[in-house]
């Protein structure tokens, strides 16, 4: 297959600008002067230099990268999860944010309001645990060592930060995130204040991953039409269709409505929107609620490139944490609670936050005794676990020639379509793929070996003739 090269800057009226390319089977190759064939894409894009990826969706202490609503379930499932049992075990955490999830401001807000729950009950002298060193378990512990609590944070891992990891490999001009990095203007101030005061740089990216939906991109109008034709006609069905099958009752599929852009089809636009959609939801089309599972997806247009697990560093200031303490069982009681740990110890505290993620509980890797309650098990049930995944690639120097922060690819069979250009950002020739979904699923699975084939065919279009 040859690539044949279009280009179209899209206003996207912030000023920024998304790069949409296609990949055209409908021009013959042209020879090369030699007469020999032309060149494979995984030959115009040079072997990156580094790769750093995440691995979410198999790591045992997420298992998956961010929860969503999936059909039938609605943002009371994250109210249920959030209460806390018999005044001893509180619960925080992204999935119970009912306006949040997902987010890391979401998961901060939720730790907080643990702490406050705690604090209404607790009295001087006793004894806290949080499970879990992620945004959430650092919020609550902060409140409550602030106020002058005995608390200790019992972390899985060796490192505090949970879904936000920050690395320094050695040769990298810069750190890697590969959890969360990006952040709305808007939606995320209180957090962008608090990374301003410590320090912690951000840069505005172009963001527009999630083109086509409503309110975050208004390029791809086939892509938001399409989403919006879909969820009028599931808003007059009976029961919560999962968003392909509203995309194909409504006959938005078949004919995505609106404007094509000129030489992408509406096929490609709308495909386009709902990869762009999983690396925002973590859910593939066909795992989403159309009711509920398209409200108020953030929009993020500013990257942390000061290393955002400093945050966490700096939330947990002073806090006892115990690191690669895994929390096995957590038995409950009118009195106490008892957390049966990894290290094979057991230890009493008067109560507990628990910040473990969806995925975990999902999982039933931390065992509660007695069972939590009924609307607490019908939530972590009809709550769904979606994957997201990173890639980091290094180049010696880049082999492309926009401008252009984000990149979406129309029109590719690859599983990675969502790129940001990180030279548009900081100067470094650095790549990051954005993948969601079931395709997330199938890139985790790769070997090094093969997702660096996947990925220089996948960017060949951005490859400079
Ligand atoms: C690839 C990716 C990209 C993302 N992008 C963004 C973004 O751009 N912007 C944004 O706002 N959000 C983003 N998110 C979501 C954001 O990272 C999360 O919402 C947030 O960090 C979750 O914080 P948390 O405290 O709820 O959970 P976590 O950070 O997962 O913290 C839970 C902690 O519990 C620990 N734990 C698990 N099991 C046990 C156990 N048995 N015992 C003890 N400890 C345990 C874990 O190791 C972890 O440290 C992204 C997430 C991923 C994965």
């Amino acid at each position: 297959m040859s690539f044949s090269r279009r280009s179209f800057l899209l206003g996207a009226g912030s000023g920024l600008s998304l790069l949409v390319l296609t990949a055209c089977t409908d021009e013959p190759p042209r020879p090369t002067k030699s007469s020999t064939p032309s060149p494979t894409p995984s030959q115009t894009v040079p072997r990156p230099s580094g790769i750093e990826r995440s691995g979410w969706s198999s790591d045992p202490f997420a298992r998956g990268a961010q929860s969503f609503l999936a059909p039938g379930a609605t943002p009371q499932h994250r109210d249920d999860l959030a209460k806390p049992v018999g005044g001893r075990v509180f619960f925080a955490g992204e999935a119970t944010s009912a306006d949040l999830a997902g987010t890391v401001l979401g998961a901060q807000q939720s730790g907080a309001r643990a702490a406050a729950e705690v604090l209404d009950v607790v009295r001087t002298g006793e004894k806290i645990a949080v499970i879990g060193a992620g945004a959430a378990g650092a919020e609550a512990a902060r409140a409550l060592f602030r106020r002058g609590f005995d608390v200790v944070v019992l972390e899985a891992r060796d490192r505090v930060g949970g879904r936000i990891d920050t690395r320094t490999p050695k040769s990298w001009p810069l750190g890697v995130e590969l959890g969360a990095w990006r952040l709305g203007k808007v939606t995320d101030e209180p957090l962008l204040a608090r990374l301003a005061s410590l320090g912690i740089a951000t840069n505005p990216l172009a963001g527009l991953l999630a083109a086509g939906i409503d309110g975050h991109a208004a390029d791809n109008t086939v892509g938001a039409q399409a989403l919006a034709t879909a969820r009028t006609w599931a808003e007059a069905r009976l029961v919560d269709p999962s968003l392909s099958a509203a995309l194909d009752g409504s006959g938005a599929t078949a004919g995505a409505a609106g404007a094509a852009v000129e030489g992408l089809s509406d096929t490609g636009l709308l495909n386009a929107s709902l990869a762009s959609l999983a690396g925002v939801t973590g859910a593939s089309a066909s795992e989403l609620s159309t009711w509920y599972g398209l409200a108020d997806l953030p929009a993020r247009d500013r990257m942390v490139t000061g290393g955002f697990s400093g945050l966490i560093r700096d939330s947990l200031d002073g806090v006892r944490v115990s690191l690669s303490t895994a929390v096995l069982g957590v038995s409950y009681s009118a009195s106490a609670v008892s957390l049966k740990l990894g290290t094979g110890e057991s230890l009493t505290v008067d109560r507990v936050v628990v910040t473990v993620p969806l995925g975990v509980l999902k999982k039933n890797a931390v065992a509660f005794d007695p069972l939590l309650p009924f609307s607490h098990r019908t939530a972590i049930s009809a709550l769904g676990m979606g994957s997201v995944e990173t890639v980091w690639l290094r180049f010696d120097k880049p082999f492309w020639s926009t401008d252009a922060a984000v990149w979406s690819i129309v029109g590719s069979d690859s599983d990675i379509t969502d790129w940001v250009n990180l030279q548009a950002v900081t100067g470094e020739p650095v790549l990051v793929g954005i993948v969601g979904g079931k395709a997330a699923r199938r890139v985790g699975k790769l070997s090094d070996d093969e997702l660096v084939e996947a990925v220089r065919t996948a960017l060949a279009p951005f490859a400079q003739a």
